[in-house]
Order: structure tokens, then C-alpha cells, then sequence
């Protein structure tokens, strides 16, 4: 199937309160187009360079989700236009998106990512270390960020029973956030993404809201190791 037919198809089949990430890392200009010609406008990308190349050259009401790991130096080539950044994993990132943010004069959108995976290779917050993040003056101070919600990636395996607990967990801790007592003025939690393209069926069934999917809606990368993962 070509990736528009791949990518109606997956739409089809989801309920219509479920947003849907088109994770295009490593693909061509012409593959981006082919999905934007559905009437598709939300594209993922795991490295800030590539994101930018391509924002660059593709039309400009694409919203782009950087989605990978990332580095603070690299946080000003993507503050002009990101639209959420989906793993921050640290106030001292949080902090220099809200900087960039500042210059740009935007409110950058951005989730947390919590470690649910039990692979050492998986970054993430642990949810006493996001509890002392939102509680923190320096946190408070932040003018220029909204915390949207939160993120995760589940271990590499397809074991049901461990996919089940591990995005039950994430969404327990999604549902502690979303309480009122942690709204503020630049937190609110309406977004929980988890799910790829081999587990997202499971990840809806635990009460995700979106998903983000690449291999089954442009077909396997040519080399898919190393993304968000510790070297
Ligand atoms: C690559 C990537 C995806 C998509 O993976 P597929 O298995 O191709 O669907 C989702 N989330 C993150 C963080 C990724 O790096």
C-alpha cells in the first residue's frame, strides 16, 4: 500500500478524539508531501536539524512535533516554529525552551517524558521527579512554556502483558497531574502521548490521545536503531 493509502487507513480506524503524530524522520521531501496531500498537517521528527531542513522547504501550515531527545544548544534552530516538543526531561531543558521561546515572543507547548520502559537506553522523569518539577518556584517563574501533558515509550517488546502495565502506569500518573490541584498558569494536562506503530492499539486501550506512528504509515526506515536512546 502507498503511504496516503496507509495513512487513511489508520485515520479511518481511529476514534476522532485521538490525534495522530506522522513520525517522518529519515524520510524524503516527496514522502512528507505525498501524506500532507491527504489533508494530513501533523509531522513528527526526532532530530532538531532534520526538523528544521524540512520546515524550511515544506509548506507552512505543517505542525511539527519534535519528538526525539534533545540537546539545550539546539533548542533556538526550532523555537521559531515548533509546534510541542514531547520528551523534556529536565527543568534546565525547560528552562532554555522558555528562553528561546521569550526571543521568539511564542508560548512553546511541551510534555514531559516519563520513564516507563525498563530498558536502561529509555530517558525519562520519574513521577516524583515531575511532582518536584511543577512544585518549583523556578518552574512558577516560567513565562514562555505550557506543560500539555505527558509522554512515554514502552519497552521494545512484544510482550502484551508488559506493554498493558507499563502504559497503565504512565496513564495512572497522566490522571494524578490532570488534576486540578496541579493546574497552573503554564500547566494544563490535556494531552497523553503514547503508542508507535507496533503498540498503539494497546496504548489507546490505557487511554492515550495520541499516538505517534512512522514505520506504518511510510514503511521501515532504513536504519531505525538509536532513536531517543542513549548512545
Ligand atoms: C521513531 C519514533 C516513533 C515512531 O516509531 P514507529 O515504530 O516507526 O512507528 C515514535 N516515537 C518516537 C519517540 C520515535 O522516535
Amino acid at each position: 500500500m502507498s503511504i496516503s493509502e496507509n495513512l487513511l487507513k489508520i485515520k479511518k480506524e481511529l476514534p476522532t478524539n485521538i490525534t495522530l503524530v506522522a513520525v517522518s524522520k529519515t524520510k524524503p521531501f516527496s514522502d512528507i508531501i505525498e501524506a500532507y496531500t491527504t489533508g494530513h498537517r501533523i509531522f513528527g521528527e526526532n532530530k532538531i536539524q532534520e526538523m528544521v531542513g524540512k520546515h524550511g522547504e515544506l509548506p507552512k501550515d505543517i505542525e511539527w512535533h519534535m519528538i526525539g531527545h534533545i540537546q539545550r544548544n539546539k533548542v533556538k534552530y526550532m523555537a521559531p516554529f515548533v509546534s510541542l516538543i514531547h520528551a523534556v526531561d529536565s527543568l534546565r531543558l525547560l528552562k532554555e525552551i522558555n528562553k528561546q521561546a521569550l526571543k521568539n515572543n511564542r508560548i512553546i507547548n511541551c510534555l514531559l517524558q516519563i520513564k516507563i520502559a525498563s530498558e536502561e537506553s529509555k530517558f525519562g522523569l520519574t513521577e516524583a521527579e515531575v511532582s518536584e518539577l511543577l512544585a518549583s518556584e523556578e518552574f512558577k517563574s516560567f513565562q514562555n512554556i505550557k506543560i500539555e501533558g505527558l509522554m512515554g515509550m514502552a519497552t521494545f517488546t512484544s510482550d502484551k502483558n508488559q506493554l498493558q502495565k507499563e502504559f497503565g502506569l504512565l496513564k495512572e500518573i497522566y490522571d494524578k497531574f490532570s488534576s486540578d490541584s496541579y493546574r497552573n498558569q503554564n500547566s494544563e494536562f490535556r494531552i497523553l502521548s503514547m503508542g508507535m506503530s507496533d503498540d498503539y492499539p494497546i496504548a489507546l486501550e490505557n487511554g492515550s490521545n495520541m499516538i505517534r506512528v512512522g514505520s506504518s504509515i511510510f514503511g521501515k526506515r532504513a536504519c531505525s536503531i538509536n532513536f531517543n536512546k542513549k548512545q
